[in-house]
């Protein structure tokens, strides 16, 4: 996960520019966060390193302030050592002239630590990071700084990426297996961060780092192959796109704003993607195979897919966890399609996946939020969300949006795009109604306030509402620490009704489709037990103790009703005073195994 960003040049004001940067990366990991700085014409870094969000550095208070033209800084999301201020980035050596910054998992940190402390290193933290500049230390004994890194870099397994800097020779070398580095710049000064919109702000001029291959910024950009070092021409891009900045404008959270979004999204897709959703479906029908692709809510969202796909179209598309795929994978071959869905175009169980799919020459095509974004870049076919930045860690408009797009290429594929735009229309209706209609929203947080109070939440749906029920407990843990589990509602007698017990809260998805007496019939069961009925449906039940109406609109109602819970996640969030936007634990970017 993890945010890295890393400035050499001329400014002498490099801590403040550090610090704006990681700003815009918290979104990657927010657990800790550091910043190392050289002082205009010292020879070792000073640190700054905190846990919590990033508030302005200590360094930036003093006289350093103006005086810094050198430094690197990363945002943590901890997989090795606990939250502490000692295992934050940037990690020093024994000299403090070299700092590192690191995205992934070095699998082999261990031995390597172990041969080091024989050596001499003393360890300060608990991270397997800190391996990285003892090592380019030892080896900076017998070669220069940038072969150092290459050599160092070579010996660690697992998919990472670092960014080193060298405070004597004003240099900073990176390299990269797995998540994404971007260097950029010219003119006297370099940047280099794990997502464009930190840099873009100085230059458009960048050199998206492919995976095996090593960065020197120093006094110009140059590009070598791993692991031997072998010089490439850099392939410079000029970047025309703007990023979007996401304005948090009249709402108090993210979350909240991006789920008043979607009715603007889900019409932005109706309307303007007409042939991009022809082509792309005439690429699933002429696959010999699609396999749908995601991880956490893109999962979800690949679950309804299917059913769309088998409903609408007739047509049989696999799905799989990103992260369960590689071990299914072994059937693939030129004539597969690998669709993969995922908001920011980084989650590296994704990335991984398609890796193995092109070895495999299978073709890939990349639904997502992000342009640029390495999934995308790595895609043959690509098709953008066009959902504006989500911000807010629970996905909410970009769920919307990819249950759109799947649904315009169901319908694409039996030559009926047309309808499936007039029920987005529709269904875009129904949100803003659901959005705005006082009562509704009134009974939302009074269900909410409920729910707010329990340690045990269900949710329960058939077809594309199981693949719903996912996604809503998923919407609900995430941000309200309550252990919510989705079900298909066939499968709650055969075993998790035990849990069932009088006051447990379960939402039912209830639409007017082929599952609805069936799932009627399992509310009922679970109310015989004492349990807490919602039902989210166009209409009333007796089985039901409380009612949110979401209207019928044909396949439009599983977009509808998901608005629904995510509200519901949202105040359950605020009724137990936690941050909706950042919940503990997760990134809204996830970037390691
Ligand atoms: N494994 C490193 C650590 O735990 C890096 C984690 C990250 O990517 O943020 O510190």
């Amino acid at each position: 996960m993890c945010g890295i960003f890393g400035y050499v040049g001329k400014r002498n004001n490099a801590s403040e520019i550090i610090f704006e940067g990681l700003k815009t990366l918290e979104y990657r990991g927010y657990d800790s966060w550091g910043i190392a700085v050289r002082i205009k014409n010292k020879k070792e870094f000073i640190l700054d390193k905190n846990t919590g969000k990033i508030t302005a550095p200590n360094l930036n208070k003093n006289k350093f302030k103006k005086n810094s033209d050198f430094a690197i800084g990363h945002t943590r999301w901890a997989t090795h050592g606990r939250v502490t201020v000692k295992n934050a980035h940037p990690h020093l050596d024994c000299t403090k002239k070299i700092a590192v910054v690191h995205n992934g998992i070095i699998e082999n940190y261990e031995v390597l630590k172990k041969d080091l402390i024989k050596k001499g290193h003393s360890f300060l933290s608990e991270t397997d990071t800190e391996v990285i500049p003892h090592l380019i230390e030892e080896n900076l004994k017998i070669e220069g700084f940038a072969s150092s890194v290459r050599d160092a870099f070579n010996l660690l397994k697992g998919f990472n990426a670092i960014v080193v800097s060298f405070a004597p020779s004003s240099e900073i070398v990176a390299c990269k297996t797995g998540s994404p580095l971007i260097a950029g710049g010219g003119d006297g000064e370099f940047f280099i961060a794990s997502d464009i919109s930190a840099i873009l702000p100085y230059t458009k001029k960048v050199v998206f780092l492919k995976d095996n291959e090593m960065v020197i910024l120093g006094k110009k950009l140059q590009i070598f192959s791993l692991p031997k070092g072998i010089k490439i021409k850099p392939k410079i891009e000029k970047i025309e796109f703007k990023v979007e900045e996401a304005s948090i404008g009249k709402y108090k959270h993210f979350m909240l704003k991006e789920i008043y979004e979607q009715p603007k999204v889900i019409v932005n897709l109706a309307q303007n993607y007409t042939s991009e959703i022809k082509f792309l479906s005439g690429v699933i029908e002429n696959a010999k195979g699609t396999f749908l692709i995601g991880a956490g809510t893109a999962y979800n969202a690949c679950l309804a897919g299917v059913y769309f796909f088998s409903k609408i179209s007739h047509k049989h598309v696999n799905t799989a966890f990103a992260s369960e795929f590689n071990y299914l994978e072994d059937f693939l071959n030129k004539n597969s399609l690998v669709m993969a869905l995922s908001q920011s175009g980084e989650t590296i169980d994704v990335i991984e996946s398609l890796n193995r799919a092109r070895n495999k020459k299978s073709k890939i095509a990349a639904i997502t939020n992000v342009l640029g974004s390495s999934i995308y870049r790595m895609a043959n076919y690509k098709f953008l969300l066009n959902a504006g930045p989500e911000r807010a860690v629970a996905s909410t408009k970009a769920y919307a949006a990819k249950l759109s797009v799947l649904l315009l290429l169901s319908y694409s594929i039996i030559g009926k795009t047309e309808k499936a735009k007039k029920m987005l229309l529709d269904t875009a209706k129904e949100m803003e109604r659901i959005l705005n209609d006082n009562k509704s929203k009134k009974k939302i947080k009074e269900i909410a306030r409920l729910m707010s109070l329990n340690s045990h939440i269900f949710v329960i749906g058939r077809g594309v509402s199981y693949s719903a029920s996912l996604e809503a407990a998923l919407k609900i843990k995430e941000v309200s620490y309550i252990h919510t589990e989705g079900l298909a509602g066939g499968e709650l007698k055969h075993g998790p009704i035990a849990l069932i017990s009088r006051g447990t809260p379960c939402l039912v998805f209830a639409p007017k489709d082929e599952t609805y007496d069936s799932i009627i019939s399992n509310a009922t069961e679970v109310r015989a037990r004492g349990g807490v009925i919602i039902g989210i449906s166009p209409q009333n039940s007796s089985a039901f103790d409380y009612w949110i109406e979401v209207r019928e609109i044909e396949e439009g109602s599983y977009i509808a009703q998901i608005v629904v819970v995510q509200l519901l996640a949202y105040y359950i969030a605020l009724y137990k005073k936690l941050d909706p936007d950042k919940p503990r634990n997760l990134a809204k970017s996830v970037t390691v195994k």
